[in-house]
């Protein structure tokens, strides 16, 4: 069933003179949505207005090679920053925008307060919890990639990187260590580190999977955004099982004043029947 039909789907009552359902696709005809996607999240709504035949676009900044079949049109690319934006949302006429990028994409997030501030087109957020540690985790937590640099400032480990391919650079301050990289794509540069092995894999991944990974590098440390979310979290429940540190790396700060949602089911409420109706 529809998350949808799960959220607003109630069957009308004698009090109300007009069914529900024909309030929603009335509503549903009046909204013109971008999704702003890259993630689990995005999928999981564009399934749901897919399923509910909402005009809507899901917009890709164009970091991965294969983007997954989507049930939507679909857009690729920067929109040029908050001018661009803006530009883009009145020529395309979109009347919501629903953010569901990654945590750590926050440039488009905070372009996307801005230009939605500016043209008054209601914004939200859907976004993922953090993980938290637990009582068995060896996390050391950090604020910034530069960090998570600085504290690998130790003789030769084995240190795996699950961070993408956009800042493996910065890694390079710290040539010591045998890196072991799991990436979606290939890597379209040459990557400068001196010691490293690549693993091509777009995932799902499992706890199992993961042990049996960082049992077969004998990795020694973990270096991991806090991505939050049950997608990529089999690594750190995998680093616990194992009794592995793990750097984690802090979500970046907004700074931005936003509404947000953790569930589609939340964020379809909130589509279809406004802020009163958020439920945060
Ligand atoms: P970012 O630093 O916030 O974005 C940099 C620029 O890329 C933005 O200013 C924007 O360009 C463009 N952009 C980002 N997301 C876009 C989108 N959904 N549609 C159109 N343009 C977009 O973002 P990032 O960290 O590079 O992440 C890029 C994408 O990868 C995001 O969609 C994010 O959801 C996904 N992702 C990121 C991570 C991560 O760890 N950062 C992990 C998994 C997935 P303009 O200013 O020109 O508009």
């Amino acid at each position: 069933m529809s998350a949808f039909k799960l959220a607003g789907g109630k069957p009308s009552s004698p009090s109300s003179p007009i069914p529900t359902i024909v309030n929603q696709a009335a509503s549903a005809m009046a909204i013109n949505l971008l999704i702003l996607a890259g993630t689990i999240e995005a999928t999981l709504l564009a399934k749901e207005i897919s399923d509910v035949g909402v005009n809507a676009v899901l917009s890709y900044a164009g970091r991965v090679e294969r983007v997954k079949p989507q049930p939507l049109p679909k857009r690729i690319g920067g929109f040029g920053g908050v001018e661009g934006l803006c530009k883009y949302l009145e020529a395309s006429a979109i009347s919501h925008v629903i953010d569901a990028t990654h945590p750590f994409a926050i440039k488009m997030s905070r372009n996307a307060v801005d230009a939605c501030a500016h043209l008054k087109v209601p914004l939200l957020a859907l976004s993922r919890p953090p993980w938290v540690a637990q009582k068995a985790d060896l996390w050391k937590e950090v604020d910034s990639i530069a960090a998570a640099v600085g504290l690998l400032e130790m003789p030769m480990r084995r240190v795996m990187l699950a961070l993408g391919r956009m800042h493996l650079s910065e890694f390079c301050a710290q040539p010591q260590h045998n890196y072991l990289l799991r990436l979606v794509d290939p890597p379209a540069f040459e990557i400068s580190l001196p010691y490293f092995e690549s693993i091509i894999s777009r995932g799902p991944f499992t706890k199992e999977g993961d042990i049996a990974l960082l049992q077969k590098y004998k990795i020694d440390l973990l270096v991991s955004k806090n991505s939050g979310g049950s997608g990529a979290r089999s690594k750190i429940d995998a680093a616990r099982y194992l009794g592995l540190p793990v750097i984690m790396i802090n979500r970046p700060n907004l700074n931005r004043e936003r509404k947000e949602v953790q569930s589609v089911s939340r964020a379809l409420n909130w589509l279809f029947h406004g802020d009163k109706n958020l439920g945060v």
